[in-house]
């Protein structure tokens, strides 16, 4: 499969499209971003690399890094996650409170923030230095260790948290919170801070298209059936409520995020990275979306 070929043409056509869309402006620092960024990286399992446009350039990861954190919960507690959370699509938007009333403070899936922020709540309870051992964590996942918080960008989201702030509460409510609203938040906050390039996003995450194992050393960081059930969730429930459209339209497991980042995964395959800020009306990236679709339409290949 001539990748290179293929990501050139659809990055190209795509580029030239009308951008539509909105930044996130409900986060003040994401709505400063440039709307015209636009870039791409694919690595494959077996280690050919190829990236296009600012695909060097660190931006806010926002959501997609609620699949990291889910991730290190699910090794901690394996199957045990489960009972704080479900695994079902929503249906509904990323920051809905709907509902939480309904299902007595048990949140859907985990990449909604309610399912977020009881993931948060779970690393608080389980480990001693939560902000620092997620990162460690991290930074396990590939070679490249350039990997931090911004404080910039979550103070940013924290001065405008109302709906996390309620949603956190509300959890709490129902019991399903163990720490401190307030702790739960910041870290919260603190995740959704993380930066990465589209080249190192794709590389952290090849490690859910290697069946669990990070190629750069051989250390299993999840288990082959673990694996196998994030890149379920991603797929089913990683587009809020454009999940059942981007499974349709492009068929690869993924996550988006507000700042206009979306990883996707073929299982056994690669991992592909694609950032363009503007945001659709669900909240994923418009021209990410589109290059996601032509990429899979013309390589032919799916996961289905
Ligand atoms: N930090 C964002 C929020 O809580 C994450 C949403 C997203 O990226 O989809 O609103």
């Amino acid at each position: 499969m001539n990748y290179k070929k293929i990501i050139q043409e659809v990055f190209t056509t795509v580029d030239a499209i009308e951008n539509k869309g909105n930044l996130a402006s409900y986060i003040p620092e994401l709505a400063s971003l440039n709307p015209n960024k636009f870039g791409v990286h694919i690595v494959t399992t077996s280690n050919i690399k190829c990236g296009l446009g600012n695909y060097q350039e660190k931006f806010s990861i926002q959501s997609i890094a609620k699949v990291l954190s889910l991730c290190l919960a699910y090794k901690i507690l394996d199957g045990d996650l489960w009972k704080r959370l479900g695994v079902e699509p929503s249906g509904n938007p990323f920051n809905s409170l709907l509902q939480l009333e309904n299902d007595n403070g048990i949140p859907r899936n985990p990449f909604i923030n309610a399912g977020a922020i009881v993931i948060a709540d779970v690393l608080i309870s389980n480990l001693k230095n939560p902000k620092e051992d997620l990162l460690t964590f991290i930074r396990s996942l590939s070679s490249n260790n350039d990997i931090h918080y911004s404080a910039k960008i979550a103070a940013s989201e924290k001065s405008v948290g109302y709906r996390n702030i309620a949603l956190c509460n509300f959890i709490k409510s129902f019991g399903n919170i163990e720490n401190e609203p307030c702790d739960v938040l910041n870290f919260y906050f603190d995740l959704c801070s993380l930066e990465f390039s589209c080249e190192h996003l794709s590389e952290l995450f090849l490690f859910l298209a290697n069946n669990g194992k990070a190629p750069h050393n051989g250390n299993q960081i999840l288990t082959k059936s673990q694996s196998k059930r994030i890149n379920a969730l991603m797929q089913t429930c990683g587009f809020y409520d454009e999940s059942g459209e981007f499974a349709f339209k492009v068929g690869l497991a993924g996550k988006s995020g507000v700042g206009g980042g979306i990883i996707a995964i073929h299982p056994n395959q690669y991992s592909i990275a694609v950032w363009s800020p503007k945001l659709n009306k669900k909240g994923n990236s418009y021209k990410g979306m589109k290059f996601l679709e032509g990429f899979t339409t013309l390589s032919e290949q799916s996961i289905f």
